[in-house]
């Protein structure tokens, strides 16, 4: 007899795929992408994702059984599976890993997962199946409960697909993923009971309902909402306008007055009514960039648009989607986290309408498993998918054009967990399996992208002037040092902004001022011993924030209530070094009392539509003034900006990255182009203490050319990318000497295989961080050698590493292409 099994992966970092036993007629249904849940270790479960169904038993030990199947149908594709797995092996790290970055975390209920009641939803008792209302009812008693508990509740081992029936009625929600802004996937509506429609049975009731005027304050509140169109009313309408509650609303349901229905509403609905507008007609520079970029497409190449700040990219790229669509192929846009704002997305909605899906991660579970459903179903709503990083993990079956607009973001290169992945990157491989047409999109292409058009691996096309013969804003150096000497500084600001700034309000103009630092001040100091107190799980000193009146760790969140006295000598003598967005938007409100002052960073736009509130104000002119970080940089287009103002350039030229030029050039020049979008020409005032730094020189002159040549040198010389690859690994541990002796002896091993190749190990400058320490070694792989071998080679290495018993604990962190 042939024993059936099935090789699954499961979401946890381990190297190998896992063998289960399935009986015979599980292997007639199950295929590769479908869930399972599987024991694992003594007592836990985990949904897994099926890799493969064969007759081969493990060899070195005996394969459990699964649990439960949970699809009907594969819920990841034979692509994805082969994308993931090139993502693991590329970026060093397991398929599990990838997984479990991948999938929506509703996908992947597990032991561990922590089960919360929802109450932003009612449910109706008698929907729920017994088993699926004993936990609904521990609900009521208890606010959180494990998965063990469940199944302790229900007297059965596995209650995954329970736990995901209730799930989708929108009964429980999981810990991981409680948003404040719920919208329900059913909305509940009320009419009027059938015998009660004509007028004079209307009467009758609001007759028998004198003794009742709550009641009948609900019927006449209905009957002048509905109007005469008979729209339909939903109970909490009806509740608001009738100044009543759920009760009173409920008893009327229950004497048969009024009738209930659910009208099911798609969370990821695009309401608006003026979709599929004809997409603009291109003027001669966008016709020319269009048709270099297709046939570039013709010859199979991934392309680059480089097109100057508002030179209308994205009209460009509505052609392309456009063609897409109607071949009946699927279109991804990724766009960085930050840039995906309301303003675009209706931008595209009004050619694109109800075609497209948005992805990302301030979306919570349903609404993701959603797009994930209507995506790998090929829906008509999916057609369209703009997302940040991680919609590219979404089970595209027939994907036509991958668009990577901002290219050079490095916000597209995820950071931690593992995968740490290049979404770029990564797409353009997703893009090659499906044969897609794949656009990178930026006014200040990365070094990379740039080069590769050089070398011919990349086609190019360029737009080189803005839209509507619109100027490039007119750009200016302010040398802050001689202001000093001159005694001509209001706090922060030049005279030369000053004035500008006053000009530009009068003209009732709006200005946005930069500053790359949030909170108020980095650096509290004490004026007597030079103390500055410092975060007691990172090596890094506080950051003040004067709005809470507090200190505050930017890596770590430890924060407390700013001190009376110095902690080291206790004089009460404290001053604060630097300046972050805080301290601007508290200048500029004392230096323009009258004017209206928005900030834009981290502090100010936590929550699901943080950004959306500025954004809107400050377009709809709410605002004159926006302080804001590198937030406001990406993609706004803000009508009524005519003054630009970077309060200090020193601090981007100053970070210590070998790409720190590069991203200074990027950032200032973008940000230069909130500027002037409209007939009248910008302005923008970078102040600096190096006027004559090159970066700056050629940010002002958009100079691009000279700086990819300068930068291209530089890395040449250094053996950086893109000439070469860099593997950063990073050590990680709670004890400083066993975290230095494990990084000497890694960086050893790998200097008898690399030569002078391997830079370090090296603290980073914060060196410790929640009390790990951490160094860091690059190891720079020149083209010629392989960079599959460089990997094999680490990987031995670090096995023998990790048979030493003391460095057994220490994590060893790989970031391929670090960035
Ligand atoms: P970019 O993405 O290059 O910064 P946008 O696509 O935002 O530029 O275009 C800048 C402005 O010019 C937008 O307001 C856009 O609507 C307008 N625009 C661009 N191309 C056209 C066109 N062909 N016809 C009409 N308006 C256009
Ligand atoms: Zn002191
Ligand atoms: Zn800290």
């Amino acid at each position: 007899m042939m024993l059936n099994f099935v090789n699954v992966i499961l979401p946890i970092p381990l190297e190998r795929s896992f063998t289960y036993a399935i009986s015979d007629e599980e292997a007639l249904v199950l295929q590769p992408g479908m869930r399972v849940a599987v024991p694992f270790g003594k007592s836990k479960i985990y949904t897994a994702i099926i890799y493969s169904v064969h007759q081969n038993p493990p060899e070195a030990y005996e394969a459990k059984e699964i649990h439960e199947i949970l699809d009907d149908y594969p819920i990841v594709t034979p692509v994805q599976l082969k994308h993931w797995e090139w993502i693991a092996s590329y970026y060093m790290c397991t398929l599990g890993e990838v997984v479990r970055s991948a999938l929506p975390g509703a996908f992947l209920l597990e032991s561990e997962t922590l089960i919360l009641r929802n109450t932003a939803y009612e449910i109706d008792e008698n929907e729920l199946l017994d088993d699926e209302f004993l936990v609904f009812e521990a609900l009521q008693h208890q606010s959180i409960l494990k998965v063990q508990e469940v199944s302790a509740i229900i007297e059965r081992k596995n209650v995954l697909p329970i736990l995901q029936r209730l799930l989708d009625k929108n009964v429980i929600v999981l810990k991981e993923e409680v948003y404040e802004q719920y919208k329900p996937k059913l909305v509940r509506y009320v009419k009027l009971g059938a015998e009660h429609t004509s007028d004079q049975k209307l009467e009758e009731l609001l007759n028998s309902l004198t003794r009742a005027p709550k009641q009948s304050q609900v019927v006449l509140s209905l009957f002048q909402l509905q109007g005469k169109r008979q729209k339909p009313i939903k109970v909490s309408e009806l509740e608001k306008a009738s100044n009543s509650s759920k009760a009173v609303i409920k008893s009327l349901v229950d004497k048969g007055i009024l009738e209930e229905y659910f009208i099911k509403t798609d969370r990821v609905n695009y309401e608006g009514e003026n979709d599929n507008s004809e997409s603009k007609d291109l003027n001669e520079y966008q016709e020319a960039a269009l048709a270099d970029i297709k046939s570039s497409f013709e010859e199979g190449k991934v392309t680059l648009l480089k097109g100057v700040t508002s030179s209308g990219k994205t009209e460009v790229y509505v052609k392309l989607i456009e063609e897409c669509l109607e071949k009946g192929l699927q279109a991804l846009y990724l766009l960085p986290e930050i840039a995906l704002t309301t303003q675009l997305i209706s931008r595209l909605q009004e050619y694109f309408g109800e075609k497209i899906a948005i992805y990302h991660s301030k979306y919570n579970v349903q609404e993701r498993v959603e797009v994930w459903q209507n995506v790998l179903q090929s829906k008509p709503k999916a057609q369209l998918v703009i997302g940040a990083r991680s919609a590219m993990y979404l089970p595209f079956g027939k994907l036509g054009l991958i668009i990577v607009d901002e290219e050079h973001e490095s916000s597209f290169k995820q950071f931690d967990p593992a995968p740490r992945y290049h979404a770029r990157d990564a797409a353009i491989v997703l893009g090659h399996f499906h044969k897609a047409n794949i656009l990178l999109g930026s006014a200040t292409p990365s070094v990379e992208s740039y080069y590769n058009t050089q070398t011919g691996k990349y086609g190019y096309a360029e737009i080189t002037r803005r839209y509507g013969n619109v100027l490039m804003p007119d750009m200016e150096l302010v040398d802050i040092k001689k202001a000093q000497r001159k005694r001509k500084m209001k706090g922060h600001f030049s005279e030369r902004l000053f004035l500008e700034m006053e000009e530009t309000l009068k003209e009732r103009s709006q200005i946005i001022l930069f500053q790359n630092r949030r909170g108020f001040a980095p650096l509290m100091e004490c004026l007597t011993c030079g103390h500055s107190p410092q975060c007691p799980n990172c090596d890094v000193s506080l950051t003040y924030h004067q709005y809470r009146n507090q200190l505050r760790c930017h890596y770590c969140g430890h924060h407390t209530a700013l001190p009376e006295a110095c902690f080291a000598c206790g004089s009460p003598e404290l001053d604060t070094k630097g300046f972050g967005t805080e301290q601007i938007e508290k200048e500029v409100k004392e230096l323009f009392p009258e004017a209206k002052v928005g900030r834009m960073d981290l502090d100010t736009t936590r929550g699901k539509h943080g950004y959306e509130k500025i954004i809107n104000a400050f377009e709809q002119q709410e605002l004159d003034i926006l302080v804001g970080t590198q937030m406001l940089t990406k993609g706004l287009d803000f009508r009524n900006v005519n003054l630009v103002g970077v309060m200090n350039a020193d601090s981007l030229l100053n970070f210590p990255d070998y790409r720190a030029h590069e991203k200074t050039y990027q950032l200032l020049t973008q940000v230069s182009g909130r500027a002037g979008r409209t007939k009248k020409r910008g302005k923008v005032l970078i102040q600096t203490y190096n006027p004559y730094h090159q970066i700056l020189k050629q940010v002002t002159t958009g100079d691009y050319v000279n700086m990819y040549k300068e930068q291209l040198y530089e890395r040449e010389q250094f053996k950086y990318p893109p000439v070469n690859r860099i593997i950063k690994v990073t050590f990680k541990h709670k004890n400083y000497n066993v975290l230095n002796e494990a990084a000497d002896w890694f960086t050893s091993a790998l200097r008898t295989n690399f030569g002078g190749t391997v830079l370090g190990p090296e603290y980073p400058p914060v060196a410790r961080i929640r009390n790990q320490y951490l160094k860091h070694i690059v190891v720079k792989v020149q083209k010629a050698n392989s960079l599959v071998q460089t990997k094999t080679n680490i990987r031995r290495i670090e096995k023998s590493f990790k048979s030493v018993a003391m460095y057994r604990s220490v994590r060893v962190i790989y970031n391929v292409d670090h960035i």
